[in-house]
């Protein structure tokens, strides 16, 4: 039995290292990278001169590569973005650090917007990436992480629900770009912390990737070969996400190889600790990025002098406000060039409460933008700008909402003895009840469509194209769904119209 038992776990292991060597497919993890860097290693082992902290703002330019599905839908919501970059910034502010949006692209592709197989993101950035800037992939899923840093094209991923004021992934994964590992690396072999024996000391090395890690002791007699290298960091095992506590420590103390007890405080980016206890990095972290900065040679001194736009100098040119377009699928919107603005969001909907989800919300880098999808005819539109520049996001959307209908929709009879020919009862109508639409001697045969319009023009019923004859029609339509109030019935025989007017009552 023992030795049975011996079997199984030589053929486990093998697995494991098997699965090692590639790629890392899928996390169970907030994080899907989980190396040691080579430039890290030389770097701690003094190859480099350490770069001090700039006086100067480095500005660091950023490619956004928005990825959504072949159909051009799922891109990250602008203004989320936005704010998620603020929070990047204020977390490397201390380096006297700031990214600038240097340019957007985007990328059309579902299995690249959504993916299982590391093999894919690191095709999709090899072919998409550009140098001289630092290429972050938005999309929607990278098999369960919240974000990756992929060391080969040396460019990251943050999924869009892993986004927004309070969400930290975007730095994080900047942190193993500029070469930081986790604060706790080694540990990543280890499923999850209920595995660690807190009356136990830790053993003395970890194995992972093939490796002995030394396992930090808290006399920092190791500190500088043992997990991230860096001696200011904390030992740190945890490798699953956790919480803080009231004194931003984990919850429990562990013991370490010497057993000596010991806190893990949750403050670092580069822990597992929930973005809500981590504020930012040490030191020593801070010079490997400076210095690794620094190395890439991608910094500049263009954001000097750029102040945010100003919302209020939005003004909406076109369409007019309160205009009524000929039913398109297709509208053009123009704005004035606001001082200060490299791009501006775009929102599009149908109320004039923006404040939740909206129909549309995207960036546009012209005072102009074109709405050829999603459109329905004979209805009312809301819109509204906001300016941004590459530097400062920080802004408004202009107190202005214009509207417009993509269509008139009638109220008034077009075709009188069609009109005569046509009656609708009972109305009012009572909920439950149905509504009948009798058609007698109509003067001609032919292909009727008719629709049902509630007060604020929406499409709720359709009947298109059907062969009535001369003679004339019988339609019912069923009202037990209607809420009470005002709706408009639009029939149309031919080229003759009708719009009828109908109660819904209780
Ligand atoms: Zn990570």
């Amino acid at each position: 039995m023992k030795s049975f038992h011996y079997i199984v776990v030589i053929l486990t292991l093998a697995l494991l290292s098997s699965a090692a060597l590639q790629a890392q497919p899928i996390s169970k993890n907030w994080c899907g990278y989980s190396g040691k860097s080579e430039w890290l290693t030389k770097y701690q082992a003094g190859e480099f001169e350490v770069v001090e902290k700039s006086d100067d703002i480095l500005y660091v330019p950023l490619r956004i590569i928005i990825v959504g599905r072949n159909d051009g839908s799922g891109y990250i919501e602008p203004n989320n973005l936005l704010v998620t970059l603020e929070l990047l910034n204020s977390d490397y502010e201390e380096m006297n650090i700031v990214f600038y949006i240097k340019e957007f692209d985007y990328i059309n592709r579902t299995s690249y917007y959504s993916y299982t197989n590391s093999n894919t993101p690191v095709q999709m950035m090899s072919l998409n990436n550009k140098s001289g800037m630092i290429n972050s992939y938005f999309l929607e899923g990278t098999a369960g992480n919240c974000g990756v840093y992929y060391p080969g094209p040396d460019a990251l991923v943050v999924t869009n629900g892993c986004t927004g004021a309070n969400d930290r992934t975007w730095s994080h994964e900047m942190g193993h770009l500029l070469t930081l590992s986790h604060t706790f690396y080694g540990w990543e072999s280890v499923e999850e912390i209920s595995e660690i024996d807190l009356d136990e000391a830790a053993p003395a090395t970890v194995l992972y990737r093939g490796v002995n890690v030394p396992v930090e002791r808290v006399d920092g007699s190791n500190c500088a070969d043992a997990a991230d290298g860096f001696c200011d960091t904390a030992p740190d095992y945890l490798m699953q996400r956790w919480a803080c506590n009231n004194n931003g420590e984990y919850r429990d103390s562990l013991l370490d190889p010497d057993s000596t007890r010991f806190a893990v405080p949750a403050f670092n980016i580069m822990s597992y600790a929930s973005d809500v206890c981590v504020t930012g990095f040490t030191d020593d972290q801070r010079g490997a990025m400076q210095t690794n900065l620094a190395a890439r040679q991608i910094t500049d001194a263009t954001g000097v002098d750029r102040v945010a736009a100003n919302g209020e100098d939005m003004n909406l040119l076109l369409p007019v406000n309160n205009a009524t377009l000929e039913v398109s699928d297709y509208v053009e919107l123009t704005w004035n060039s606001v001082a200060n603005a490299d791009y501006y969001i775009v929102q599009l909907n149908t109320s004039t409460n923006f404040n939740g989800a909206v129909l549309q919300s995207f960036i546009a880098n012209d005072t102009t933008a074109i709405i050829d999808e999603g459109l329905s005819p004979n209805t009312r539109y809301y819109w509204r700008v906001r300016p941004f520049n590459r530097y400062q996001t920080e802004s408004d959307f202009g107190d202005q909402k214009f509207r417009f209908k993509n269509g008139e929709f009638p109220t008034a009879t077009i075709d009188a003895a069609l009109n005569a020919a046509i009656t609708i009862a009972p109305n009012p109508v009572s909920g439950g009840q149905a509504l009948r639409i009798d058609g007698r001697d109509l003067g001609q045969s032919g292909k009727m469509t008719y629709e049902l319009v509630d007060a604020v023009g929406r499409v709720l019923l359709a009947r298109e194209n059907l062969s009535v004859s001369a003679a004339g029609f019988n339609e019912r339509i069923e009202t037990q769904d209607l809420p009470t109030g005002v709706y408009f019935l639009r029939i149309r025989l031919n080229e003759k119209l009708v719009t009828k007017r109908v109660v819904v009552r209780e």
